[in-house]
């Protein structure tokens, strides 16, 4: 969870947005609201995938950036790039360069969007890590997307 100042849509006050992330089910998802104490309105929002590079780079803030890496050699390094291909909706001519980093380190994010990728790849049975890179304070945020590789 993190906070944004943001502008009350009714009068105007500066209130403080809460941005979230999460994994529902198979999902990765998102929030954000705020209630005003000027004014009493208010603003919650879900939406699924991935929130905008302002929010992230909010939720990086306070949670840091996270990596993942893949433990796996042989037939497995296969499926592996395929399903990180999948999750990230990457054209399938990229699955040869993720294969490059695998294993390896192989992406950075929000702690969620990292959480939600090994869920993905722990159920095809592949053997993946994630943790804190560092506390983050004003380094770039990769996008999600970003080209692996
Ligand atoms: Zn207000």
């Amino acid at each position: 969870m993190a906070t944004i100042s943001y502008s009350c849509r009714e009068c105007g006050k500066t209130v403080r947005l809460q941005v979230a992330q999460s994994i529902a089910g198979s999902e990765l998802v998102w929030h954000r609201g705020y209630s005003c104490e000027n004014c009493g309105a208010g603003e919650e929002m879900d939406d699924i995938g991935v929130p905008p590079d302002d929010i992230r780079y909010e939720i990086i803030k306070t949670e840091g950036l996270w990596h993942l890496s893949i433990h796996e050699d042989g037939k497995r390094r296969l499926i592996a790039a395929k399903e990180i291909r999948a999750a990230l909706n990457l054209p399938f001519s990229d699955v040869k360069s993720i294969l490059r980093t695998i294993p390896g380190r192989l992406k950075s994010g929000t702690r969620a969007e990292m959480e939600w990728l090994k869920k993905r790849l722990s159920n095809k049975g592949i053997n993946v890590e994630i943790f804190l890179e560092h506390e983050n304070k004003n380094s770039t945020i990769p996008s999600f997307q970003q080209q692996i590789g």
